[in-house]
């Protein structure tokens, strides 16, 4: 019996990452199958050239070992899929790009995806389940959690300390901070598209415009 990986959802994130997740197998000489998991799925079909079926159906499948990438954005649906496969013994998937550049000590946890064209510097530390989209790149000295998620072209500059399930939308630029004072993005904090962050943002608020200012609930 062999390895089975897989791609879990069928939408643009899952669909984008999948050529990623391709490409590192050819990259590792790896002849590993690799289906789409999607829970909106009721029979098995084809995505992409690739075999396609929901969860239980994904179970059943016969392998001796199985390991997933979860390519969803939403950092609460990663996290709920996450803690579902740990319960089914069943390994997170780490993807990262040919052409990604990581440098020195980059502590990356299971189930990231590192897009094309991304740079993880020296001396970095992501928990599970990191998104980096397309042309992002992370500073030295950063400590991002778990869930965090980065659409394309983040700009993550030096000593930023991101918290769990923080969201940076596209395009952002975050100012660095320093060794004695870093930059924090509160947990479950929203970054709004093009938003030029200059000073740390609390928990779960969502900031916008240049320089970033928090947008109050109406
Ligand atoms: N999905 C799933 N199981 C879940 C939640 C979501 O299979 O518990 C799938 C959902 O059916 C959809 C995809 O995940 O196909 C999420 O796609 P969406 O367009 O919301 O976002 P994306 O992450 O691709 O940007």
């Amino acid at each position: 019996m062999t390895k089975l990986c897989a791609v879990y959802g069928v939408s643009g994130c899952g669909r984008s990452l999948m050529p990623i997740a391709r490409q590192q197998l050819a990259r590792e000489q790896d002849a590993s199958e690799i289906v789409f998991i999607d829970d909106a799925l009721t029979d098995i079909a084809m995505v992409n050239g690739h075999r396609a079926m929901n969860y239980a159906q994904f179970l059943k499948e016969q392998t001796s070992e199985k390991s997933v990438l979860i390519a969803i954005a939403n950092s609460r649906v990663r996290e709920k899929l996450a803690n579902r496969l740990s319960e089914d013994g069943i390994a997170l998937w780490s993807v990262v790009a040919d052409n990604a550049v990581l440098m020195d000590e980059t502590d990356i946890a299971e189930g990231c995806a590192i897009s094309p064209f991304v740079s993880i510097t020296s001396n970095i530390k992501i928990g599970k389940c990191f998104h980096a989209n397309l042309y992002s790149y992370v500073e030295h000295d950063c400590v991002i959690g778990d869930f965090v998620t980065f659409a394309p072209g983040v700009k993550c500059n030096g000593n930023i300390h991101i918290e769990d399930h923080a969201y940076i939308g596209a395009g952002a630029v975050i100012k660095q901070g320093t060794p004695e004072k870093p930059l924090v993005i509160g947990k479950g904090a929203i970054v709004g598209m093009g938003a030029v962050v200059t000073k740390s943002v609390p928990a779960g608020v969502t900031v916008v415009g240049n320089p970033a200012r928090i947008v109050e609930p109406k």
